[in-house]
């Protein structure tokens, strides 16, 4: 049965242990077996309230991070992959000590736009990094989902194919890709080819309207998606992300364009969110 995830940013603004144990608490309440929480300064999460807030509650943890331009492991400047090689391993240890099973989003590049296509040794620098990272990953036993996001999002890995050739390249078990259904909107033919493409490959998946908000309306797909998942035998993580600048970390808004605020009422929209996820899931009709 996949557990099905809230992104901590759909609540909350804050990333500190009081932000951190509202978001839990209200993922608890309305019904979400995970908790995913942005991480994109590592270093800040506390992670014994973490810990001990997913305890409490019986959740389970998943953090994700976008790298910046002075952390980009894809970039032909080694000082930026150097600081991004040492932002993953924190990421890595942050993750393993909350006790979060999943390390995802843009992990091989920065979030955000890019000038100019990918470079053969933009990609190789990538790669090798990934290659580390996963053994680090493996050694503290958690999993790491490259998450294939838009083009005005990144450059390097924008579509399942490229983010297939990704993983073929670094050559690890503990490195999966994790496919967005708003950034997949944008990229593939179509979500159900995508999510066959992946296939087994796949490890974590966020569904998201392409508004970034109610699940219910829009234009994505997302029953066509749920119902390729359950074809393929697709077992992991289904985490709600959705995004309103009323709370929505200023800073990451800025990089994902996020200028509206059309919901305020974070917990309501989880709450349907989670009625719309169980409506199409045939596990979960009852739970
Ligand atoms: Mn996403």
């Amino acid at each position: 049965m996949n557990p099905l995830g809230l992104h901590a940013m759909v609540v909350t603004i804050g990333g500190d242990a009081t932000a951190t144990r509202h978001a839990a608490e209200v993922a608890a309440r309305t019904g979400y077996d995970l908790l995913e929480l942005p991480i994109l300064d590592p270093a800040s999460l506390d992670t014994t309230a973490v810990r001990a807030a997913a305890t409490d509650l019986g959740l389970q943890l998943a953090t994700s991070l976008g790298l910046t331009r002075d952390t980009d492991v894809s970039s032909q400047d080694l000082t930026a992959v150097r600081a991004g090689t040492q932002r993953l391993h924190q990421a890595v240890e942050v993750t393993a000590a909350a006790g979060a099973d999943w390390l995802c989003g843009v992990l091989a590049s920065a979030l955000g736009r890019y000038p100019g296509p990918p470079t053969r040794q933009g990609w190789d620098n990538a790669v090798a990094v990934l290659r580390e990272i996963t053994d680090h990953a493996a050694d503290v036993g958690i999993n790491l989902g490259l998450e294939v996001v838009n083009r005005y999002e990144s450059n390097l890995v924008t579509t399942i194919g490229t983010g297939l050739d990704f993983l073929d390249a670094v050559g690890s078990d503990h490195l999966w890709l994790h496919l967005d259904a708003y950034h997949a909107l944008i990229e593939e033919d179509s979500l159900d080819g995508a999510v066959r493409q992946a296939g087994d490959r796949l490890g974590y998946v966020h569904v998201g309207q392409n508004d970034r908000g109610d699940l219910a309306s829009g234009t994505v797909d997302l029953v066509g998606l749920l119902a390729a998942l359950v074809d393929i035998g697709y077992q992991g993580p289904i985490t709600f992300e959705a995004f309103s600048r009323a709370t929505a970390d200023p800073d990451l808004a800025n990089i994902l364009a996020i200028w509206r605020s059309p919901w305020t009422d974070g917990e309501a929209l989880a709450a349907d969110a989670i009625a719309f996820l169980r409506a199409h899931l045939p596990d979960r009709t009852d739970a």
